[in-house]
Formats: structure tokens, C-alpha cells, sequence
């Protein structure tokens, strides 16, 4: 057993979710939370509605299945742009998950490149923050500008007054990184960026989680993230836009309710956001989100805070007491990665996953920066509102168990 110097810490909302306790009767202790989260009763309670009550589709029918559909699904998207802080719910479009409003992003911007132009992404993005830009930069011969991080694992902003200038088109960078676990001075970057006319694209999709939900107030003009991370159901993306920013992006995919008019030749399409949103959206999940907004808002949401940071705290100072391990950055919250001296990442994995403790290892899709710090992976533990202290008190039972194996 370890020493625990802290009181104990429940979660008073364990309980709320299901496949905590279903996941723990098949012996497995969840904190992959980073990569998908556990559902809260809910939304499957919300899912089950709609599904037993009869499915429909969304602003297309006159007959009342559809119009309850339509009226849950928009009243959904009231909820993300109220829980989000945007102006209007018309800000709101619907997307298959984060990756795929980037790649929104970078398609429906295309237009606004010219080669020579640069974009501007850090060294920590994920590779759906990456890979979108870096293929945009191909297609139009632009320049992809990588901003280094200081020795805590932030963007260095002494090194980004210098790189981002008025060749910068665009700015996109993580709110808080999914390896290293810290809040990114974005106020300083926005600013930077938008002193020089370039828009801004931030990728909430582990921010998101962790209580800031003010895009007005950080001021971007493009903000995604996934519905799965925030314990909402698969298949749905969210991307917000200042009404400015949306008025700028091309259509980018081209099919049913998307259109205003069309003949065989031409066609003129709707404004954001059903104009982005061809064909028939994950309506289930729509609807799913909300409920799950609603569980959230529920929630004493200072205690989730203050939760999650005592057990961040105890995850760290766990960690940090043991010889041989190397934090990767300085993790403030949510979640912290590792590497073992003389271990490598995958043997530790396996024999955790042996003793069923559900974490990452790898390079976490975002090999670039795992490559830039020398490594090939690390193990990372991410933590949600449902874990407690015994989860973290099994993790460090198996890690010391596999680390007795392995030196
Ligand atoms: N950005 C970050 C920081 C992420 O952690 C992830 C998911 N791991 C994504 C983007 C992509 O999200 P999704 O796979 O749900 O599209």
C-alpha cells in the first residue's frame, strides 16, 4: 500500500456514471479520461428518449417526430453556445468531432492564403491541430511556423513576438496541451496574432473539460472541441465562430440542407450554421450533448474544480516521490505524463494494462513533440470529476508492482 498524506478523496459524482462501477467489476481502473471520457446517466437516459420515442430528422420533415427532433437538436445548440458564453446559437455548428472542424477550418480558409502567407501552430499541437495546417500549407505554398515551448512545456512568448509578424494569416494553438497538461498563455498569443490581422483558431478539446467556457472573453474567432472528452457522446464535434470569422469561411462539404437553391449547374448555400452542417448530422448526439450540459451545470462546479486539483495534486506528488520518473513539463492540471529512467514506456504500459490499469502510453498524437523532447513515448494518466483516490492508489500499487519487474 502507499502513503497517502492526504485525507481521502471521493467523488461525490461517481456515482453518476455508470461504467465507473461496471468498468471496476471487470477490474479495470479508468484514467484514460484525456483520450474519451464515461458517461453520465444522463445522457444515456437522454439517448434512451430519443431512441424509444421515435427518431426523426432535423429540419427537413413538417410531421411532429420531426419537429420534436428539430426543437431538441436546436435547443441542444442553444445550450453549447449559453455553455461556451458565444453571442447567438447560429455561432454554433455541428461538426463529427474536433478533428474534423479543423479540417473545416483549413479547408473552408483555403481561399484566404496566398503563397508566402504563414500559419502559425506550436511545437506541442496535436496531430489534429497539425496535420490540417500542414497539408494546407502544401496545398498552397505557404510557410507552417512552429512556435517553441520554455522549459515548463508553454509556448515561449519572447520567441512567438518574433515569429508571428505580418506575414502570420492565421494562428491555431492548443488551449491546454493533452501531453503536458498546462494552460497555454493564450491572451498573449491571440493579441499577438490579432495585432497583425491574423485569425485565431484555438483547440479546446482537453481545455474544454477543465471550467473555461468563455470564448467572448478569450476572444478567438474560432474555438473546437469534441463532445466524447467532455463526457458527451461520440461522433460530434462543436465549432464556434465569431459571426466575422464564420462570414469569412467557404463552404467545404456540399450536400442535403446545406443549400439555399440549386439547379444541376449552380447552387447558393446557406450561411453558418447549416451551411456547414451537409448532410444529416449525429442527431442522437446533439441532443445527448445537451443533457450532458445540463448534468454539468448541475454540478457544483467550484468542487469539481477543486477535486480535480486535489487529485492532480496527489497524482503528482506520487510521481515526484519516486525515484527514476521524469514529468514531462509542468503539469497544472487534469494530467500528468511520464517516463521512467532506464524503462521503456511500452514494457511499463503493458504491465499495467496486466494489472488493469487503463492509461496512455505512446506518443499521445502528437509524435513531433514527443520526438522533440528525445523520447518515443510516455505514460500518461488523465484524470475526470468521477475518479477518486483509490483509483490513484491502485495506479501506484500496479506502478510499483511493475516497477519492481522492470529494474
Ligand atoms: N486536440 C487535442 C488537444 C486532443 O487531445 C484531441 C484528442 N485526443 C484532438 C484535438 C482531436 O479530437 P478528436 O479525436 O475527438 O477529433
Amino acid at each position: 500500500a502507499i502513503e497517502l498524506n492526504n485525507m481521502p478523496l471521493p467523488s461525490p459524482w461517481r456515482a453518476d456514471f455508470p461504467a465507473i462501477a461496471a468498468l471496476q467489476r471487470q477490474g479495470q481502473t479508468y484514467l484514460d479520461n484525456a483520450a474519451t471520457t464515461q458517461k453520465p446517466q444522463a445522457l444515456i437516459d437522454a439517448l434512451n428518449h430519443y431512441y424509444v420515442n421515435g427518431a426523426a430528422n432535423v429540419h427537413r420533415a413538417q410531421h411532429l417526430p420531426g419537429a420534436n427532433a428539430t426543437q431538441a437538436f436546436e435547443s441542444s445548440r442553444s445550450k453549447i453556445a449559453h455553455w461556451l458564453n458565444a453571442d447567438e446559437s447560429a455561432q454554433i455548428v455541428f461538426t463529427h468531432g474536433a478533428t474534423s472542424a479543423l479540417n473545416l477550418l483549413a479547408y473552408g480558409l483555403e481561399h484566404e492564403c496566398v503563397a508566402g502567407d504563414e500559419i502559425v501552430i506550436s511545437a506541442l499541437e496535436h496531430h489534429a491541430n497539425l496535420l490540417p495546417w500542414q497539408q494546407l500549407a502544401h496545398r498552397c505554398d505557404l510557410k507552417l511556423i512552429i512556435l517553441p515551448l520554455d522549459t515548463n512545456g508553454l509556448i515561449d512568448l519572447v520567441a512567438a513576438a518574433v515569429l508571428i509578424g505580418p506575414r502570420t494569416r492565421l494562428l491555431a494553438v492548443s488551449q491546454l496541451s493533452n501531453v503536458l497538461g498546462a494552460w497555454q498563455p493564450l491572451p498573449a498569443l491571440l493579441s499577438m496574432a490579432k495585432s497583425h490581422g491574423a485569425l485565431t483558431v484555438v483547440d479546446g478539446a482537453q481545455g474544454v473539460v477543465h471550467g473555461r467556457h468563455d470564448v467572448q472573453a478569450l476572444g478567438c474567432d474560432f474555438y473546437v472541441f469534441s463532445s466524447h472528452k467532455l463526457y458527451g457522446p461520440e461522433g460530434l464535434g462543436v465549432l464556434y465562430g465569431r459571426n466575422e470569422a464564420l462570414a469569412r469561411l467557404h463552404h467545404w462539404q456540399f450536400g442535403g440542407e446545406m443549400v439555399l437553391t440549386a439547379d444541376y449547374h449552380t447552387a447558393r448555400f446557406r450561411p453558418a450554421p447549416l451551411g456547414f452542417e451537409a448532410g444529416t448530422p449525429p442527431i442522437a448526439s446533439v441532443i445527448g450533448l445537451g443533457a450532458t450540459l445540463d448534468y454539468l451545470a448541475s454540478l457544483d462546479h467550484m468542487a469539481v474544480v477543486a477535486h480535480e486539483a486535489a487529485l492532480h495534486q496527489l497524482l503528482l506528488d506520487g510521481l515526484n516521490r519516486r525515484e527514476g520518473i521524469r514529468v514531462l513539463g509542468a503539469p497544472q492540471l487534469a494530467l500528468v505524463s511520464f517516463v521512467v529512467e532506464g524503462v521503456h514506456n511500452a514494457d511499463l504500459a503493458h504491465l499495467l494494462t496486466e494489472q488493469g490499469i487503463a492509461v496512455r502510453a505512446g506518443h499521445h498524437c502528437a509524435m513531433p513533440l514527443l520526438k522533440s523532447l528525445g523520447l518515443p513515448g510516455a505514460i500518461r494518466v488523465s484524470l475526470a470529476l468521477y475518479n477518486d483516490s483509490d483509483d490513484l492508489e491502485r495506479f501506484f500499487s500496479a506502478l510499483d508492482q511493475a516497477l519492481e519487474l522492470l529494474r
